[in-house]
């Protein structure tokens, strides 16, 4: 009997481990050893997924298939119906997966598993969407890393295995897929307004890596910061949905013949921080949306009626700071933004105007190519000071000198706000200082930084008493 292959955020052939484990229960199982590859579009995650996530799905989906010999099974509907359904339409004897950590994932694959389970049909995950999974790196008494360095230090420590090769004699099955998912999935790739995707695929996402990893990499230490220029991976949108696993990176980073110097320890520092987030949620499920540390509890937040007009101003890029306004609009043109500019327009949202931060973190996920629970709503708790190793609720980003610093000839903004682009070199950044700097109708600041700040400080000290 065959064995399924559940394909889930691990959208590749190479490296992957759980394909290796469904190809094993194949042969031991009898018969003809065939896996039968196979995604489910659950309309629930679909929903929840903007239209820039839900075409990088489809067309990742396409690239799949392709490097599966076309023999992807693609189905719609609830995975708790489908799945078991579909094991027994095959005979699969098992299923498999790379385990879940979030949890909405958890909360489905137990329920999946159970149904399997009274089916008879083996429920089996191997490996993760993290070079370790979530939940294991502990400290000398066996719990959790509250904050990062410890954390980083461990998981070093910790290590992983090489890359997972493919098996040998693999032989996949043929399993028709449905047409409802395909018309689906075709109207993600074509909808209006799109911003220019990455190429996507797993050789798409390898090859942006070694571009990266023989380019870039060398001086990402020195740029990585640097919002104006091309200094970062931007292999997100391949990690969040596993077109590359981040082992077959870490393996490149440490490879001796290689000497890829300080770039390539920053770089590594940077996965673990994708690997930190995972672990809190995996161990705080809660935090996805609510306040990890109580360190903030009773803070004054902004009304959500009343600040509805200075939220749509940021969700825009109209706020009047240039550099939060390129960011804000990057974002929606790209899909995608830089993760100093993350931080600085997470602040403004959440220091300057005084909101929430799940109000920022939800457009950052509907709009985000990379959008994942983990690192998007862990990455605003830290910005909000409300999360791990908070910095300090004190240190309030100035949204000026974030743009004179990170983008220090104004290239950046130049490239998002056009009304700006008549201002040379640094100008950009303080319109306000120039005869000329409102001809082109760019805004003038919603809100006063320095009293803003004055005020977040005023709210903060009030619940430290
Ligand atoms: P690189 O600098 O090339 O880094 C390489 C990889 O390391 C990234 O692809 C990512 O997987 C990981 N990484 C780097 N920085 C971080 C970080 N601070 N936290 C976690 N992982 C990191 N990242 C997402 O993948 N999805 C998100 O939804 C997301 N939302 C964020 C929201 C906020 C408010 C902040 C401050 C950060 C967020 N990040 C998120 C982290 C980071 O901004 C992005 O991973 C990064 O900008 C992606 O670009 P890159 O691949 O070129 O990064």
């Amino acid at each position: 009997s065959p064995s399924i292959l559940w394909l889930r955020r691990d959208l590749r052939r190479g490296d992957l481990p759980a394909l290796g484990a469904a190809h094993d229960a194949a042969r031991s199982d009898d018969g003809q050893g065939e896996v039968a590859a196979v995604f489910v579009l659950d309309p629930a995650l679909w929903r929840s997924a903007g239209t820039v996530r839900r075409a990088w799905l489809a067309e990742t989906l396409k690239a799949t298939e392709a490097a599966y010999d076309g023999r992807l099974c693609i189905r719609e509907g609830d995975p708790v119906k489908i799945v078991p359904a579909l094991a027994a339409e095959l005979g699969a004897g098992s299923v498999h997966v790379s385990r879940e950590t979030t949890p909405a994932g958890r909360r489905r694959d137990r329920a999946v598993a159970a149904a399997l389970d009274e089916a008879g049909v083996r429920w089996v995950e191997t490996g993760t969407p993290y070079a370790v999974g979530p939940g294991t790196v502990t400290n000398g008494e066996g719990s959790e890393y509250k904050v990062f360095t410890p954390f980083s230090k461990a998981w070093r420590q910790h290590g992983w295995p090489g890359p997972a090769t493919e098996p040998k004699g693999l032989r996949l099955a043929s399993v028709s897929s449905e047409q409802q998912a395909r018309t689906t999935l075709k109207k993600a790739r074509e909808a209006k307004g799109l911003p220019d995707l990455p190429a996507a695929g797993e050789d798409a996402a390898l090859e942006r890596w070694a571009e990266f990893r023989d380019g870039a990499l060398a001086d990402y230490g020195k740029d990585r910061d640097r919002a104006d220029l091309d200094g970062v991976s931007r292999m997100s949108p391949y990690l969040k949905i596993g077109a590359v696993h981040p082992r077959t990176m870490l393996a490149d980073l440490h490879d001796g013949r290689r000497n890829l110097g300080q770039g390539a320890d920053k770089f590594e520092t940077e996965l673990a921080w994708r690997e930190f987030y995972a672990d809190v949620l995996w161990r705080h499920p809660r935090s996805a949306w609510h306040d990890l540390r109580p360190a903030l509890s009773g803070m004054e937040y902004a009304d959500e009626d009343q600040a509805a007009d200075l939220v749509d101003a940021w969700r825009q890029g109209r706020t009047g700071y240039p550099v939060v306004d390129a960011a804000m609009r990057q974002l929606l043109q790209e899909g995608w933004m830089h993760n100093r500019m993350r931080m600085v327009t997470a602040s403004f949202l959440t220091k300057d105007l005084h909101v929430w931060w799940p109000v920022g973190a939800r457009h950052f996920l509907d709009h985000l190519i990379d959008g994942d629970i983990a690192s998007n709503n862990h990455g605003w708790q830290w910005v909000a000071g409300t999360g791990t190793d908070a910095s300090p609720y004190f240190r309030v980003f100035n949204p000026i000198t974030q743009g004179l610093r990170f983008d220090p000839e104004g290239n950046y903004v130049r490239r998002y706000v056009p009304e700006l682009a008549h201002l040379r070199g640094p100008a950009v950044h303080e319109p306000w200082k120039h005869d000329d700097g409102y001809a082109h109708g760019y805004p003038e600041p919603v809100v006063d930084h320095a009293d803003e700040r004055r005020e977040a400080l005023r709210r903060y000290e009030a619940v430290r008493r």
